[in-house]
């Protein structure tokens, strides 16, 4: 029969997927320990001022030391918590975590440490109702001025219905400034600029990439340098990882930016050490 045949190839299939839906679920209960036996910690990337690379904000990352695998990369297990709801749990000890480091940082550096705090925070928590309250109480608990919290959104989760939207206006109501994150790189348009009140442009480390190399042109970099500039909102590239790229977008007008050339991602930055500057 062919119909017998289909179902054969039927049967072969459906145990992928149930391996796969295993695979998920263990996960999730891998991630619900890890919360409750505090496997999870935060690092953090300077995000700095050109051209005398100033640290001037940092952004909170967070990292997995499971027992058994050692470290296990964001992108392995935030979009797992996102599918399962625990990311609302985990993104609220992130937001708790970083701003107690940040004003911690502000008590024992003084001056040095960096004004502003950067946090992600995922499509589900902003579609959450009450999430911006969730913020506001993290901020009095902890004693961090609204205006030293950035929370970083893509377009896709601005857009990703519920309370979304409003979330983000609620926010900015407060004084937390709003980065679009991986700008460029979402379904969005340029018309989101409109409808929700951003501050900071995170310009994708794809467009990043480009601007060096032989043969191909800085259009996007240089354009989103004049979106952001014309909106009059801040501009930070991602994913700088050499001299010559800083030293380029200095020359396109980036007045800020992130990357490996700068800092990777640690516990403890050093806000005190010397940094490469652009000149120099
Ligand atoms: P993102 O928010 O765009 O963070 C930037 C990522 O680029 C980080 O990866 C960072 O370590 C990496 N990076 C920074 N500079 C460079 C560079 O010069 N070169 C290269 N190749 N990479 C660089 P990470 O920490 O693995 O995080 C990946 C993504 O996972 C983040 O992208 C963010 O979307 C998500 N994520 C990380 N931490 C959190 C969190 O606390 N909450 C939520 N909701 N998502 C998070
Ligand atoms: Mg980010
Ligand atoms: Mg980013
Ligand atoms: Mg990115």
């Amino acid at each position: 029969y062919a119909a017998k045949a289909g179902g054969d190839r039927q049967r072969r299939y459906d145990p992928g997927l149930d391996d796969e839906a295993d695979a998920e679920a263990r996960l999730g209960a891998e991630l619900r320990a890890a919360l409750d036996t505090g496997q999870f910690r935060l690092v953090y990337q300077p995000i700095v001022s050109l051209p005398d690379a100033r640290i001037v904000a940092v952004e909170a990352l967070i990292r997995w030391h499971h027992p058994g695998r050692g470290l296990v990369n964001p992108a392995d297990f935030i979009p797992v918590a996102e599918r399962n709801g625990l990311i609302v749990e985990l993104g609220a000890w992130i937001l708790t975590t970083a701003c107690a480091q940040a004003v911690t940082w502000q008590r024992t550096h003084g001056a040095a440490a960096p004004a502003r705090v950067s946090v992600n925070v995922s499509a589900r928590q902003l579609a959450e109702p009450g999430f911006a309250d969730v913020v506001a109480h993290t901020l009095a608990g902890t004693g961090l001025p609204a205006h030293h919290l950035i929370v970083e959104v893509t377009e896709t989760a601005v857009f990703g219905g519920g309370q979304s939207v409003q979330t983000v206006k609620d926010l900015h109501q407060l004084g937390v400034r709003i980065a679009l994150d991986d700008f460029g790189t979402g379904h969005s348009s340029l018309g989101l600029l409109h409808t929700v009140p951003v501050d900071v442009l995170k310009v994708d480390k794809s467009f990043v990439d480009t601007i060096t190399m032989a043969g191909r042109h800085a259009v996007i970099a240089t354009a989103l340098i004049q979106v952001a500039d014309g909106l009059g909102l801040s501009a930070v590239a991602e994913g700088v990882e050499t001299a010559e790229q800083a030293a380029e977008l200095c020359r396109l007008g980036y007045r800020l930016a992130q990357g490996y050339h700068f800092g990777r991602p640690v516990a403890e930055p050093d806000f005190h050490g010397v940094r490469t500057a652009v000149a120099g």
